[in-house]
């Protein structure tokens, strides 16, 4: 199997996405911890792993825009298993708001999860796989780091910021072995999702329904959502790449949603 004998750690994985890669990666022979900021739900998620492949989750709690609880969480990891192989910094919440009605609190909220949980993970997880010479580090970036939509100013420019830090850790960690690169998904049904639909309902006036069809699928080529499952193997893939080659690159799957 591609990923036997490392080692995942995968933030927000208690839920959608990150579920899902924790589940591919564990069914590729990788050890999962599974971070997220609800422990009861890493604990669930570690358990229906640990049931098809016993001994291979492990559940930590984790905000991953918390230096001490990131830093804690990795040491945990560190402890129990010897290192981290592979990090996939997935955790992530929406809020949608005009710009002129976005609560400086709210930016600042969306900011601090998606921007600053992906540095300090990486921050964390860098010295262990420099001290290895060997690691690959995955963000969860979005059409929206090349794209944008209204109602999504802090979400946007968080995603898009996720492809300058993958740039400079493929610079900074391609001479000690450690890869960086950016996933892009198109809308894919999660929680997320579902708890945006009546709120882009309302912000922009229209039904439920048009939100699923004009603004999340409008512009895919055959009005598919992406599916978790999409993101988990693209995820395998760019972990399971053998050299160098493929570094700080982004990979977009949205159903043609976006071409760049
Ligand atoms: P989800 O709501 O199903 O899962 C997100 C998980 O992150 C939850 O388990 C939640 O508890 C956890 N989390 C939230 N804040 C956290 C924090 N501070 N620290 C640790 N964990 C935290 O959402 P999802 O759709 O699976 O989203 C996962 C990632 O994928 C996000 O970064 C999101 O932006 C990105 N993404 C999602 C879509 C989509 O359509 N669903 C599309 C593109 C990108």
């Amino acid at each position: 199997m591609p990923l036997t004998n490392t080692i995942s750690l995968i933030t927000g994985a208690a839920s959608g996405i990150g579920f899902g890669i924790a589940r591919r990666f564990a069914r590729a022979g990788s050890r999962v911890a599974i971070a997220d900021l609800r422990l009861d739900a890493a604990e669930a998620a570690a358990a229906a792993i640990n049931a098809d492949h016993p001994g291979a989750a492990l559940a930590v709690a984790m905000d991953v825009s918390d230096e001490a609880q990131v830093n804690a969480g990795v040491a945990h990891v560190v402890a129990a298993w010897g290192g981290v192989d592979i990090l996939v910094s997935n955790a992530g919440i929406q809020i949608v708001n005009p710009v002129e009605a976005f609560a400086f609190a709210d930016w600042k909220k969306m900011l601090a999860i998606h921007l600053d949980g992906a540095f300090l993970t990486s921050k964390a997880v860098l010295p262990h796989m420099y001290a290895k010479g060997a690691g690959t580090i995955l963000f969860m970036g979005s059409v929206h780091s090349k794209e944008a939509s209204p109602l999504k100013s802090a979400y946007v420019t968080a995603k898009h910021g996720l492809l300058g830090l993958s740039r400079v850790i493929a610079k900074e960690g391609g001479p000690r072995g450690v890869r960086s690169n950016v996933i892009c998904p198109g809308f894919v049904r999660t929680p997320l999702v579902d708890k945006q639909i009546p709120e882009q309902a309302k912000e922009l006036g229209i039904s439920e329904a048009e939100v699923v069809k004009k603004v999340m699928l409008g512009q895919t080529v055959d009005g598919e959502f992406t599916t978790v499952d999409d993101i988990a193997e693209v995820a395998l893939f760019f972990a399971a790449f053998p050299s160098n080659a493929l570094t700080g690159q982004s990979l977009t799957a949205s159903h043609g949603w976006s071409m760049t």
